[in-house]
């Protein structure tokens, strides 16, 4: 069955693409195509499109199986980038036999006929629903295949342990065969390390996914709002003279080294007879608990800060006072020591240089399963149990690798995820 859809974003812009996947496609293609003759793969011709009421002047594209995204025969046309024009010629191909394609199909199809992994199916996602240039780097070795490759190596270990293994259960004869022990011991071993390091990744994995959630604190009138501002670079929390006055939680997003922050400044941190500012407090003191790192602009007393969040202690104004015993000084006046905070928040929230690939927590699930697995076989071995046990166990590991490469993965969870993708893609 042909699939077609608008594969560009809904609304007006230069060009638009309508693309078509399966067997028939370049059929109905030359039916609502000016130009005839033969189509080479992979290249544009120029030609008159039907859009049933209307002609637009486009171009069009083949791409022959199995060299196309989807694996299937594809064809786009490229038109101008009205709504109504790449609706138009949408509906055409819809008349000629096409159907209007499900949120992710086209992707769907890929995967389904083995064009690219689930997991790079959902680095695809990750780009193209990132907030941040780290988000797309991330996606990029997910789509690039590359936690996949980690998967299969170690699924190809786990089928040779598994050979030996069942050498050794059709054998009984030669039972306790020790070499098939001490080779599974020794590839499990590996499995659990490389397994462990992986996972690993996923504490700062999660936090690039999601955004590394940084709360401002400290008295009213420190400067909270000030620093809140001069960090996001313009005037996103109203500054105000009158002690008390950021009553509620104001929130901004901000970049660095292209990892996403969210940053909040919280009301002043005191207690107070007015009942919404009391609120407020409430308000910072829970903000504080949901941080990843708390910035406190020092003044008097420190409040109470969750135990094992890292806090960047900020001596505030420092064109007016230079603080002792602070990470760093900084004026939101002049700009002073806003980029070291900036590196102290990277470090302290981040920590990391170079990319990370673990970030979905499908994955992390997956690997937390084939590392019980992997843990199991080698206790078993270990205590010297029958071969029968641990080749479950085995099976189990390579089975919960699958999950993530799709190789095994229930037909729910893979509709799930295409369901997340938009139609088009
Ligand atoms: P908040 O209550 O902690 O949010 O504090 P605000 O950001 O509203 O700042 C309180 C007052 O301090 C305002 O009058 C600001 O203009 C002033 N202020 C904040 N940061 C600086 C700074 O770096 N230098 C100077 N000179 N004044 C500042």
């Amino acid at each position: 069955m042909v699939i077609s859809a608008i594969a560009t974003a809904e609304g007006r812009g230069g060009v638009a693409i309508i693309r078509m996947s399966g067997e028939g496609a370049l059929a109905i293609a030359r039916k609502m195509f000016s130009r005839t003759g033969e189509f080479v793969p992979n290249r544009m011709y120029p030609g008159e499109i039907d859009g049933g009421a209307f002609r637009d002047y486009g171009l069009l594209v083949y791409f022959a199986p199995p060299k196309s995204f989807t694996g299937e025969e594809v064809v786009e046309f490229h038109c101008h980038g009205g709504r109504e024009i790449a609706h138009g010629i949408l509906r055409r191909t819809l008349a000629l036999g096409a159907r209007l394609a499900e949120r992710g199909e086209f992707t769907k199809r890929a995967f389904l006929n083995g064009k690219l992994s689930l997991s790079a199916a959902e680095g695809m996602a990750d780009m193209i629903n990132a907030d941040s240039e780290a988000q797309i780097r991330a996606g990029y070795l997910l789509y690039g295949e590359k936690l996949a490759t980690e998967c299969r190596r170690m699924q190809a270990a786990l089928r040779t342990a598994l050979a030996s293994v069942e050498v050794d259960i059709d054998y009984p004869e030669e039972d306790l065969n020790p070499r098939s022990r001490t080779e599974i011991e020794h590839t499990m071993s590996e499995i659990d390390a490389s397994l462990s390091n992986l996972m690993k990744e996923y504490a700062v994995g999660k936090k690039l996914k999601e955004g590394i959630r940084v709360v401002i604190c400290g008295r009213p009138n420190a400067g909270k709002s000030s620093l809140l501002n001069a960090l996001l670079g313009y005037d996103r929390a109203i500054v105000s003279d009158l002690a008390g006055t950021t009553r509620d939680t104001v929130e901004g997003q901000l970049s660095i080294r292209g990892v996403l922050f969210h940053l909040t400044d919280t009301a002043g941190l005191r207690a107070s007879a007015d009942r919404i500012e009391s609120e407020g407090v409430r308000r910072a003191e829970q903000a504080m608990r949901a941080a990843d790192v708390i910035v406190y602009l020092k003044e008097g007393e420190p409040p109470a800060f969750p135990a094992g969040t890292p806090v960047i202690t900020v001596g505030a104004k420092c064109d007016l006072v230079r603080r002792e015993g602070c990470d760093v000084l900084v004026s939101s006046k002049t700009g002073e020591g806003l980029e070291a905070l900036k590196d102290l928040l990277y470090a302290r929230g981040y920590g990391r240089e170079g990319d990370v690939m673990l970030m979905e927590e499908r994955h992390y699930r997956a690997f937390e399963r084939a590392e019980h697995a992997a843990a199991d076989a080698l206790a078993a071995v270990k205590a010297g149990l029958p071969p029968e046990l641990y080749a479950e166990d085995l099976r189990r590991a390579y089975a919960a690798l699958g999950e993530l490469t799709g190789e095994t993965a229930s037909e729910d969870v893979v509709n799930e995820i295409f369901e997340k993708f938009c139609v088009g893609k």
